[in-house]
């Protein structure tokens, strides 16, 4: 049987696990046989791809045509670049997406290059598992938008992955440790990678993860402990800085930085620019060069707490996450801030992967996955109007769980009923969505038109489920139904509704715009006839001929097809009657008042 998988697709470094066969979350070799694969792709001349270790070694030689880091750009469009986005790439923009040239003048999507990426982590779980790998929940930052997820999504679909689920990564590191076994508790995930920095505190509730902060900062991590090393090691050289002598002496800081996490000294002979440097670097001094990048990374902490409210005695737990949360500093300076030893067992590096691999299994064996669900509705929920518009309430793409309200009023005098057709899709009109409940909200009181107040919720839970109330505001009466929205609809659906609504989407506005217009047309034409029969004393000279010419005319383009017309006639209706309706509501609201005493009004 084909196994479920979790993906950590990091912007430095992403791993691929699955649980085995005693029910343990295990890293898959990757890479030359390690588990961490280099987020790095290296477009070659004749289309070849190259992605890894190899490839980042050619960043320096081949620097547009090696992608790193491509996660920052995920789901960004031109507009939101910032300069240090873009990088050294080259980027066609053509409005609506970001596009990075490469070798050969070919364009790549972000989408595309992540896609190559998540592709050799499914290779190589194949290989190691005996077979094409199953379902697969993909890690991504808690702070992801709705954009970005999507574009993480599409990547896996890209790489041939079944993506069952995306899951924020604290709550995977979280899950990895375990701790959602404890049923209750609150955690701060501490995670410095190669190049980002994220603290999130989650709460964990009856099994349920809820991510109640977040802070960070995206530009700080193992990369600049790296630049403070290596400004050390040139400092002591007398060597000219020349690129090619920088990249040396980062990729020696590297080296030596990580050697130093678990030595007190290294030494070491350093090539740089061909002249050879000696070095000797201990515990303490790479301490004080690394210390004020480690200070970096409390304030957002603090932030953290504050924004969940919390003092740091009240969390149960601090979980490390990330390559970089292995330096000794880093974990003295956690604790000093946490009040409390974090949670060091397992790999920080690792962490990410494992939870996501056991969220990938538990949602394959069809466990009532009691995990947060940081998942997305499909295809947008809407709500039919009359004239068989339709209203959306939750788009496409929200984050659930999610809830969204919106208010609706009676058509007629006196309606005291009032169906709710909760639809699902792209689509402008209800009959082109797909139908998910039809029910009819009762004990409205009688109203004139326009008089009562329907509130219609749509809320989304955790495990997809859709509870639509519709509630009368003036009398308290409800009525509620609860749907699956995603039952019954597969991805090659969704995809197929969305072309439709794109393919259609121009016919589609003008449909909808015709069954609104048709509708206050009906409403105008049918109050116009009513006051000319009711009141024909209030008639100016001429007044009756001009709007029954327009009346005639609306009436006509009621019947037709075209949206414009009927637009301008009714705007010419309205406008006609105007004076006239007006001295109509004059008289009526002159009778109504008469017949109150003044206590009433
Ligand atoms: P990301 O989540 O951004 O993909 P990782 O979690 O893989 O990144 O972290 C990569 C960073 O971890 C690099 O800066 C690397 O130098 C650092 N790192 C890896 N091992 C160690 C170590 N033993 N000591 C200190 N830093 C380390
Ligand atoms: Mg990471």
């Amino acid at each position: 049987m084909a196994r479920a998988i979790g993906i950590d697709l990091g912007t430095t470094n992403s791993l691929v696990a699955s649980v085995d066969a005693r029910n343990r979350p295990r890293l898959v070799p990757v890479d030359g046989g390690q588990p961490l694969l280099a987020s790095a792709v290296h477009y070659l001349p004749g289309g070849a791809v190259e992605v890894g270790a190899a490839a980042r070694a050619r960043a320096a030689a081949a620097p547009a045509d090696v992608v790193l880091s491509v996660k920052r750009l995920m789901g960004r469009g031109p507009a939101d670049l910032r300069p240090e986005d873009r990088g050294v790439y080259r980027f066609d923009e053509d409005g609506h997406s970001v596009k990075l040239v490469v070798e050969g003048g070919r364009r790549v999507t972000p989408v595309e290059v992540s896609a190559e990426i998540l592709r050799v982590l499914r290779r190589r779980a194949a290989e190691a598992l005996g077979g094409p790998p199953g379902p697969c929940v993909v890690t991504v930052p808690a702070y992801f938008d709705e954009r970005q997820r999507q574009a993480t999504r599409d990547a896996g679909r890209l790489a041939g992955l079944e993506v069952a689920r995306l899951l924020a990564e604290p709550t995977a590191a979280a899950l990895a440790y375990g701790l959602d076994q404890r049923r209750q508790g609150l955690f701060a995930v501490y995670d410095l990678g190669g190049g980002t920095f994220d603290v999130s505190i989650l709460k964990l509730a009856d099994g349920v993860f809820e991510v109640l902060s977040t802070a960070g900062d995206s530009r700080l991590g193992g990369d600049d402990l790296d630049a403070a090393v290596a400004e050390r090691l040139l400092a002591g050289a007398d060597l000219p800085r020349t690129p090619e002598v920088l990249r040396g002496a980062r990729a020696a800081a590297q080296r030596l930085r990580e050697a130093l996490s678990t030595r007190e000294e290294v030494e070491d002979e350093l090539l740089l620019g061909g002249a050879r440097v000696a070095v000797r670097l201990g515990r303490a001094e790479l301490e004080a060069l690394l210390a004020p990048v480690v200070a970096r990374t409390l304030a957002p902490c603090r932030q953290a707490l504050r924004d969940a409210g919390l003092e740091p005695a009240r969390l149960d737990g601090v979980v490390l996450v990330g390559g970089a949360t292995r330096t000794p500093l880093v974990r003295r300076e956690v604790r000093a801030l946490f009040g409390q030893e974090p949670l060091t067992d397992l790999d920080p590096d690792a962490v990410v992967a494992l939870g996501a691999a056991l969220q990938a299994d538990a949602l394959d064996r069809g466990g009532r996955d009691d995990l947060l669900l940081l998942d997305v509705v499909p295809l947008s929920l809407g709500v039919e109007m009359l004239g068989g518009a339709v209203e959306r309430l939750v788009l496409r793409n929200s984050a659930i769980p999610a809830t969204a309200t919106q208010q609706f009023t009676t058509h007629a005098d006196r309606q005291t009923g009032m169906v709710v057709h909760v639809v699902q899709g792209e689509r402008e009109l209800a009959r082109d969505c797909r139908s998910l409940a039809r029910f009819t909200l009762r004990g409205i009181p009688p109203l004139p038109a326009g008089q009562a107040r329907v509130e219609i919720t749509y809320a989304v839970d955790a495990d997809g489920l859709l509870r639509v109330t519709a509630r009368e505001l003036h009398t308290g009466v409800e009525q509620r139904v609860e749907v699956k929205p995603t039952s019954g609809v597969t991805e090659q659906e969704v995809e197929d509704m969305l072309v439709e609504s794109l393919e259609h989407a121009e016919e589609d506005v003008v449909q909808r715009f015709l069954a609104e217009w048709r509708l206050e047309g009906e409403r105008l034409a049918g109050a116009l006839r009513q006051g000319l029969a009711e009141d024909p004393d209030l008639l100016a000279d001429g007044e009756r001929e001009a709007i029954d010419a327009r009346l005639a005319g609306l009436g006509e383009a009621l019947r037709g097809e075209d949206p414009r017309a009927l637009r301008a006639w009714i705007d010419a209706a309205d406008a006609s009657a105007a004076p006239f309706m007006e001295r109509r509501l004059d008289r009526y609201v002159g009778r109504t008042l008469a017949g109150k005493r003044l206590e009433e009004l």
